[in-house]
């Protein structure tokens, strides 16, 4: 599929309509799912249609957005009026939401035309996408990989090219790791920048939308789309929008020092030595492109995956407990009573994951634990957002490996928690500061699966960031080259 750029010059210029453009994004769809299955829900009837209303438009002359016409996955915990929304959970199984979330109305309004809802890690714990309770999706660049997670299904749709863009949530990584794993760009905003009414809740103080690409120019359009303040989200920032791409510049010369900082404890144990390879790589041609480097020291990053996995249970564990049996989705049928209504409701409604996570966040809040744990790790999560303060005195841009892997087998850690948690060691502390970061391409290993690196901005300066990943992506190219599926 073109770049929304060029469909969008496509559609004005009357060479496609819409509609040919909806079909070519579901005929793909039709003919990759069965290999890639990044989809829980294909939405092609209302595709068309808002496809048909773009095409109305533009034959009555009106002018169009950027996003008008693109075919867009939306991941399945964003709610979507009229259309089931599950969280990739039995529990919401037959979830349709009767209010339409604010990210996807902003899209809507543009023009977009969502083709479907995208496979996701139950409720968004986990990352590699297994934990659904509908379908594993695979990695499109190797089918016996996973694509990451939690928004694993967004990230392997966008690699496929089943849509030109999708949204994802990160809450601790859950965007740029899959975009890593599967070689597409993916942002995390500034916590505030992007409103998450309608998005069904993990951990609250961490969760947030963004986009996903094949390119740092598409990922930046659907953030100006989605970003800006909304009154319904209490948390909402009322800063104005920036137009992304205006900022755009090849390189950073002109504009004199642009300073960025290797974070030191990211490299070593732990840390694949093609991934190593390509980011110490990255780092050189980013310094040709003008920017001047510096090893930078954050000491409390290695606290930020015990810190979150005390304080994303905790939020998960009470904002979870809405999920009864009486107010939303799935109940069993002929409980002996109320609480026996709950119990079995629960135990059948959720994974083992979420199950995992209620129980280590009910017992972190507990009265016995609270201060040993949840107040602790909040007085860490103070450290490392102090530690992001102090680095920002010295650079503008930190740069580290995006995940310690490239893309894992499927299976291969579904047994062992914990070696599936270190997947997300250099995301985390990011979401506990409420920074934002994007992943980007930067290379490739010996098995020929996509490598990502992270740079990470001061707050709400996604402008710098997504220059920078702008500049060297024009650079570099990696993302011209495509995984060969099966019928593609
Ligand atoms: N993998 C992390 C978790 O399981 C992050 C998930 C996310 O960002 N939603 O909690």
């Amino acid at each position: 599929m073109a770049s929304i750029r060029e469909l969008h010059y496509q559609l004005i210029n009357k060479e496609r309509t819409a509609v040919e453009i909806a079909e070519e994004a579901l005929a793909r769809i039709q003919a990759l799912e069965p290999h890639v299955k990044s989809f829980l829900t294909i939405t092609a009837d209302q595709a068309l249609q808002q496809a048909q209303q773009v095409d109305a438009k533009i034959a009555a002359g009106e002018e169009i957005e950027m996003l008008a016409g693109i075919p867009i996955g939306i991941k399945d915990n964003m709610c979507t009026r009229g259309i089931r929304t599950t969280c990739g959970s039995r529990i919401l199984e037959n979830f349709v939401p009767p209010y339409e979330s604010t990210v996807t109305q902003r899209l809507f309004e543009a023009g977009a035309v969502m083709v479907g809802k995208t496979n996701m890690d139950e409720f968004a714990m986990g990352s590699s996408t297994e934990s659904s309770a509908y379908q594993v999706t695979a990695n499109p660049w190797d089918v016996s990989r996973v694509p990451g997670g939690s928004s694993g299904g967004s990230a392997a749709a966008v690699a496929a090219e089943e849509c030109v863009v999708a949204l994802g949530s990160d809450t601790g990584g859950s965007i740029r790791q899959p975009a890593s794993l599967c070689g597409v760009v993916g942002m995390k905003p500034t916590y505030g920048l992007v409103s998450r009414y309608g998005l069904v809740a993990y951990a609250s103080s961490l969760d947030q939308i963004g986009p996903f690409g094949r390119s740092v120019e598409d990922t930046a359009i659907l953030l100006g789309a989605i970003a800006g303040h909304d009154p319904k989200d209490a948390t909402s920032l009322s800063v104005p929008v920036p137009d992304y791409l205006s900022a755009f510049k090849p390189d950073f010369k002109p504009r004199g020092k642009l300073r960025i900082g290797i974070i030191k404890e990211t490299f070593g144990d732990g840390l694949e030595a093609t991934v190593e390879a390509a980011v110490t790589k990255a780092v050189e041609q980013l310094q040709e492109l003008g920017a001047e480097i510096q090893v930078i020291s954050c000491p409390q990053f290695r606290y930020g995956l015990p810190t979150y996995y005390i304080i994303a249970p905790s939020e998960a564990s009470a904002n979870l407990a809405r999920y009864d049996g009486v107010k939303f989705g799935y109940r069993i049928e002929e409980p002996d009573n109320l609480l026996d209504m709950y119990a079995k409701t629960r135990a059948e409604g959720f994974g083992a994951e979420v199950k995992r996570r209620i129980m280590i966040g009910t017992y972190a809040l507990s009265a016995g634990y609270y201060d040993a744990y949840y107040l602790k790790a909040q007085k860490v999560r103070t450290l490392i957002k102090q530690d992001f303060e102090k680095a920002f005195q010295q650079v503008d841009v930190l740069i580290c490996p995006t995940a310690p892997t490239t893309a894992f087998k499927a299976g291969e850690k579904t047994d062992d928690p914990l070696s599936m948690y270190l997947s997300d060691l250099m995301t985390i502390p990011v979401n506990l500061a409420g920074l934002p970061a994007i992943s980007l391409p930067c290379g490739f290993d010996e098995q020929g699966l996509p490598i990502g690196m992270q740079l990470i901005g001061n707050v709400l300066r996604e402008d710098l960031l997504l220059n920078v990943a702008y500049a060297y992506e024009q650079a570099t190219s990696w993302n011209k080259r495509k995984p060969s599926l099966p019928t593609a």
